[in-house]
């Protein structure tokens, strides 16, 4: 992308209603624009890594053998009279009524819907497990929408609902979501720690909500430092091997993490001293069993293998995709702007060229452009007519990653400069060593 033909309305001035630097942050870069109280227009950046980090979600469900189905935004009253949620969700559910006086409302959730659908079409246990998910826009008239994305009204989430014949197969599909979730976010550049939390009112024992730790957080957490260390890295999971997955979850789970509906002090002071934290945290996800708390008012049964009809043990797993573009940049930045992660960057590198129009350095920013495309990498070429300084800031604000600096005087000895967003380092190279590099440090990614 050429940034002279892009829509990128970056504003120099900190807004003034931000109170968080990622909120201050998505509104400078021009990534989102608010038009109600938490409902945003997401402008082309920020729609772009909003689409990759649905994209890093969609891979990790699918690689778990979850399946992908789209449910609509609104939903018929009806059916959240028929697991009594309808009076009980109160005032953060929206509700509308259609021109025929039929009550609707746009949906907070899905489990009801998701009931529905399971009902309608399996009948026996051999179409079980079954995991369904979609990513799709949810709307909880929050009583505080703030934070920009963080805390909106209007919310994309993945939720994903697992049906299981009973207990133990139910739990092995948490397990399943807990170890996908920990690729998810790692993905993302993050570490998001699973925490035992309280279940609300999706209802449930099993629990855990998943918490990036920062400052801005608005859940208070209590860790053992121990649990920091775990690294998922590239290990190679089979989600269909029940014990490989529970060992997994038994690693991320044994080092004391609570958030504070359920932090235990006792348990929390026998931990050694020099390892208690207590932080803030913003939760990035959560995940669920409830048993049949939906399928027995429902009627969501299946026929067993000795004749008998029985309601299925379900779950509920949720990430919350655009709240995770904040909580992204709450964990990375400085004070000159974002720094995106690679896995998630709108654009792999940024190209600056230092004298726009000039003879040698247009040229020679057209071949890398050309180049850095071939090897699947996404440019973003500043080509205005603009003083280096603040082609620099613009960088440095979006947050690419990487920055390839182009000017008279290296082309003139064959180099370009390229530059780590993260450390703030330079490096003298040719332009084909430098797209050899980026190509090589994406193919890891
Ligand atoms: P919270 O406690 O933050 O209100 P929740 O526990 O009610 O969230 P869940 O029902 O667990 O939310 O939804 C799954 C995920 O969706 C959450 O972990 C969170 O990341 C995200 N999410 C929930 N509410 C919002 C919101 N108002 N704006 C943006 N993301 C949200
Ligand atoms: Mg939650």
């Amino acid at each position: 992308m050429r940034l002279s033909r892009y829509f990128l309305p970056v504003l120099k001035e900190n807004p003034s209603e931000a109170q968080i630097v990622s909120h201050r942050y998505m509104l400078r870069a021009g990534m989102i624009k608010q038009q109600a109280a938490g409902i945003y227009s997401w402008l082309p950046m920020g729609f772009k890594v909003l689409k990759r980090i649905e994209q890093i979600v969609h891979e990790e469900q699918i690689r778990a053998g979850h399946i992908p189905l789209l449910m609509p935004t609104l939903q018929p009253a009806d059916l959240w009279r028929e697991s009594g949620r309808y009076d009980d969700y109160g005032e953060e559910m929206l509700r509308i009524t259609d021109r025929h006086k039929r009550e609707m409302l746009y949906g907070p959730t899905n489990e009801e819907m998701i009931t529905d659908i399971f009902r309608s079409h399996v009948n026996s246990y051999k179409d079980l497990p079954l995991t369904l998910y979609h990513i799709q826009w949810k709307f909880r008239d929050e009583i505080r929408p703030r934070f920009g994305v963080m805390r909106g009204r209007e919310f994309l989430m993945k939720d994903g609902y697992n049906f299981d014949l009973d207990f133990d197969s139910a739990i092995h599909a948490y397990n399943r979501h807990m170890v996908s979730y920990l690729r998810t976010y790692e993905r993302m550049g993050l570490q998001a720690i699973p925490m035992r939390a309280a279940s609300g009112p999706i209802g449930g024992d099993n629990t855990h909500e998943f918490l990036v730790l920062a400052s801005t957080g608005e859940s208070e957490v209590f860790y053992d430092a121990a649990i920091t260390d775990l690294k998922f890295g590239d290990r190679v999971v089979d989600y269909d091997n029940r014990e490989e997955c529970e060992a997994i979850v038994k690693e991320w789970t044994t080092p004391y993490a609570r958030t504070d509906e359920t932090h235990d002090e006792a348990i929390f002071n026998a931990i050694p001293e020099d390892r208690r934290r207590s932080s803030r945290g913003i939760e990035v996800g959560q995940i669920f069993y409830f048993g049949t708390k939906y399928s027995e008012p429902m009627g969501a049964t299946v026929v067993t293998a000795d004749g008998a009809r029985v309601p299925v043990h379900m779950g509920s797993h949720g990430i919350g995709v655009s709240r995770l573009l904040g909580a992204i940049i709450e964990a990375s930045h400085d004070d000159k702007g974002i720094i995106w992660p690679e896995g998630v960057t709108p654009f792999h590198v940024g190209i600056v060229n230092l004298k726009q129009g000039d003879s040698s350095t247009d040229p020679a920013c057209e071949a890398l452009y050309r180049e850095l495309s071939a090897k699947g990498l996404e440019p973003l070429y500043d080509d205005r007519d603009e003083r280096a300084g603040a082609k620099f800031a613009t960088m440095d604000l979006i947050g690419l990653p990487w920055r390839i600096t182009v000017g008279p005087r290296g082309i003139a000895s064959g180099k370009v400069e390229l530059t780590c967003r993260r450390t703030g380092e330079s490096e003298e190279l040719s332009a084909g060593a430098a797209v050899d590099r980026l190509a090589q440090i994406y193919a890891q990614i």
